[in-house]
Parts: structure tokens; C-alpha cells; sequence
């Protein structure tokens, strides 16, 4: 798809416009007529501000991705629904984190989809205790205060993975793909980068008996074992998009 900006027109502007209208609900609704003039600029500022994007008024691949729109010839054709449980706030913006694991996945096919979000409410007591989370990270999560924090977070709503937000582990890592049996899950520090989230959802979408684990070339390949900033999304693997899309937690549609 190319990159739209003030003075695009044709059908992909009819799409963005449909899309802004769904997405962002600008008031008046902007007229789908395929021309992007004034008035849908306006909308796309607005909608990267509320998204935590670069707001510069031009769509490109982050702000298409964030806004579900596929690229043209790529249709997605599967879907992953994350359900945020959060006893910490994060050092990237909510949104920013939703955004840039949306941007990863959609050049694949893959839709990322918010399903739930909301704070553990946990007691004062528990607050204090899994401020930081002992233990260390495994496939399969067994016992002690990852699996604390994975019990708190509810039943795992169905086909749905759990991402939990917390303030710090013992270990020094900012992200772990381990959950525990029929319950999956992954779990973000606050130092998480804005990427950090899309690595641990595809550690779970790999499962365990995929490798290699991590890809530590200069490939940008997503999963790097070192959680860095990245100047731009970072990538997948042939092999790893066709086992992503055979776990059971990418359905397809
Ligand atoms: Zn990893």
C-alpha cells in the first residue's frame, strides 16, 4: 500500500477514512469520498496522538497497522487476541505498546487484537510482594510468583493469551514467555521496550519446541534475546510465521 497523505486519492483513501471512522470516531464523521484533504489530516493527527504514533499526519506502515488496516494484497488472515492484566504501569504508553505489536504482526497477515484490559486489584499485601516477581522464567510455569501473578489474573479467557504488566523481576529481564500449563500467558517489566510485548506473545505463539528460541544476528529479527530499542519493527522468520500461525492462539479467519 503506498503512503497516503494530504492530497491522496482513490480507493485506499476510501478505506483510511472508513477505518478513522471506525477507529478513532472523529466528529462529524469524515465523508468516505476518497479524497484526503483537510479534514481527514485532521482525523489522522488525532488518531496517531490517542495511539501513541508519530504524529505527522501521514499513514504509513505503524499508523495503518494500528488503525487494522491491512496491507493491500496481504489481507490478514489470522487473528491473536491479547487480554492486558496490568498491577504496574509501564515505561511506554499503553497504547504505544498495542501499537507496535500490531505494526509487527500485520505485515504477516496477522491481526493483533486488543480483547481485555484491566488492573489486578491486588490486596495491599500482594501489591507490595510481587512489586518485584521472584523466581526464574521457564517454558512451564509450576509454582512460586510467576505462577502467584498468572493465578490472579483470572481464568484465561478462551484462545486469548494474557500479557501481565509488572514493575520489575528478580532476574535481570525485561519480558518471560513462560506460563502455566493450559493458561497461556507472558509477563512485560516496565523497562520493557515498545517491543518487548510482540517478543513475549511470540514466545508464546512458538511454544516450546521451537528453535532456534532466539535469532541474535543483525537481521532484526524479532526474536533477539536482547530486548533493545529498534529504530524500526522488527521481523519474523518464514519458519517462524508458519509456526505462529499454527498455534492454536492464532485463529484463522
Ligand atoms: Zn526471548
Amino acid at each position: 500500500m503506498a503512503i497516503l497523505s494530504i492530497g491522496s486519492r482513490g480507493p485506499q483513501v476510501v478505506s483510511l477514512q472508513q477505518a478513522l471512522n471506525r477507529e478513532s470516531r472523529p466528529s462529524p464523521r469524515l465523508a468516505a469520498d476518497g479524497v484526503f484533504g483537510r479534514l481527514t489530516r485532521a482525523a489522522v493527527l488525532a488518531f496517531q496522538r490517542q495511539a501513541g504514533l508519530a504524529v505527522d499526519g501521514i499513514v504509513g506502515p505503524m499508523t495503518r497497522a494500528a488503525l487494522r488496516l491491512a496491507d493491500d494484497g496481504r489481507p490478514f488472515t489470522h487473528r491473536v487476541l491479547l487480554h492486558f492484566r496490568s498491577i504496574s504501569l509501564t515505561n511506554v504508553p499503553f497504547e504505544r505498546i498495542l501499537s507496535h505489536t500490531q505494526a509487527v504482526y500485520a505485515p504477516y497477515g496477522i491481526k493483533i487484537e486488543f480483547g481485555s484490559g484491566s488492573s489486578l486489584r491486588l490486596s495491599p499485601e500482594d501489591q507490595t510482594r510481587l512489586t518485584q516477581v521472584d523466581g526464574s522464567c521457564e517454558w512451564e510455569i509450576t509454582g512460586g510468583e510467576y505462577a502467584d501473578l498468572q493465578r490472579l489474573g483470572g481464568a484465561t479467557p478462551s484462545n486469548g493469551i494474557l500479557v501481565y504488566f509488572i514493575d520489575h523481576f528478580s532476574e535481570p529481564l525485561n519480558g518471560c514467555g513462560g506460563h502455566m500449563a493450559n493458561r497461556p500467558a507472558c509477563i512485560v517489566a516496565r523497562a520493557g521496550t515498545q517491543y518487548c510485548t510482540a517478543h513475549e506473545v511470540g514466545h508464546v505463539l512458538l511454544g516450546s519446541t521451537f528453535a532456534p528460541v532466539h535469532i541474535d544476528d543483525a537481521s532484526n529479527n524479532l526474536m533477539h534475546s536482547v530486548d533493545f530499542l529498534r529504530p524500526r519493527p522488527p521481523i519474523l522468520t518464514d519458519l517462524q510465521v508458519q509456526r505462529m500461525k499454527a498455534s492454536p492462539l492464532c485463529q484463522a479467519i
